[in-house]
């Protein structure tokens, strides 16, 4: 007797009319992975986690590990992986990652690659897509010099390219915007470079795996969001 197949896309499980989709953000320093995975978030309604925005709430709660970790970010290092990896892994472990989430500056070194695919492998899971948010260094300096955070809610603003509506003050939460100590030239030219030496390879390490997708992250936000959407259907 011939069964009915039915082809799911492969790379979801659908669960209760839930998509769920484990997504990685990868791009230079200010390239826009938050301002894009905070989008994709609202879309498909899984959380954004950005390692950044976590250290920094350590900084701003004066706790051990903000401490430790603003040592390496004030100088535009990375933090080291003893204190990154096991943050993350916790973090994807609460209950809100469950139909999956959008990992905003994680992972960034191949290390950290390696962790992530290991420990969802455990789980009989994987990453299904790296979106790789492609801005030439040249644009970056002014990107980053015109960023302006909201330490509160992680939303990110551009003084000249997406103002907040009020200024200095943020459109999502009504917190005030700072700019960020890491965001000055000198700490942006660092970061670069380690971005070229350490994160970089990931470009290639997840083309291997057949999940990169590049979109061209000079165009318009809502351009690149809608190249984005194109990738992860509706
Ligand atoms: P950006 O948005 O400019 O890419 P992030 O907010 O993601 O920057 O990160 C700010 C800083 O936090 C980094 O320069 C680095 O020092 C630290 N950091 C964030 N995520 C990681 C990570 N996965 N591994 C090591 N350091 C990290
Ligand atoms: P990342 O998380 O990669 O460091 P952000 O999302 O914080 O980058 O964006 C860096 C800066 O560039 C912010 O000031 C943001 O408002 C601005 N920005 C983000 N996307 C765009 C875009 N498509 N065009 C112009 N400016 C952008
Ligand atoms: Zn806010």
């Amino acid at each position: 007797m011939a069964s009915a197949v039915t082809l799911w896309p492969l790379n979801f499980v659908i669960k209760e009319g839930i998509i769920r989709m484990k997504i990685i953000m990868l791009g230079a320093p200010g390239a826009g992975k938050g301002t894009q995975a905070q989008m994709i978030a609202e879309q498909y309604h899984i959380p954004h986690i950005s390692t950044g925005d976590i250290f920094r709430a350590n900084i701003k709660n004066g706790t051990e590990l903000g401490k430790k970790a603003k040592a390496f970010m004030d100088k535009g290092q990375l933090v080291p992986d003893e204190l990154t990896v096991q943050l993350l892994l916790d973090r994807v472990a609460q209950d809100d990652c469950k139909d999956g989430y959008v990992l905003d500056g994680f992972p960034r070194t191949i290390p950290q690659a390696d962790v992530l695919d290991q420990e969802l492998t455990k789980l009989g899971d994987k990453v299904d897509y790296a979106i790789n948010v492609d801005v030439p260094d040249e644009n970056i300096i002014h990107r980053m010099s015109g960023r302006r955070a909201c330490l509160k809610c992680g939303a990110t603003y551009h003084i000249e390219h997406i103002p907040p509506k009020k200024e200095g003050i943020c459109d999502k939460c009504g917190s005030e915007l700072v700019q960020r100590e890491d965001d000055k030239p000198e700490t942006v030219k660092n970061r670069l470079s380690v971005y070229h030496e350490q994160t970089q390879p990931l470009i290639e390490y997840y083309t291997r795996k057949n999940i990169l997708k590049t979109v061209d992250g000079t165009r318009d936000m809502k351009d690149v969001f809608s190249d984005i959407i194109t990738i992860l259907g509706r």
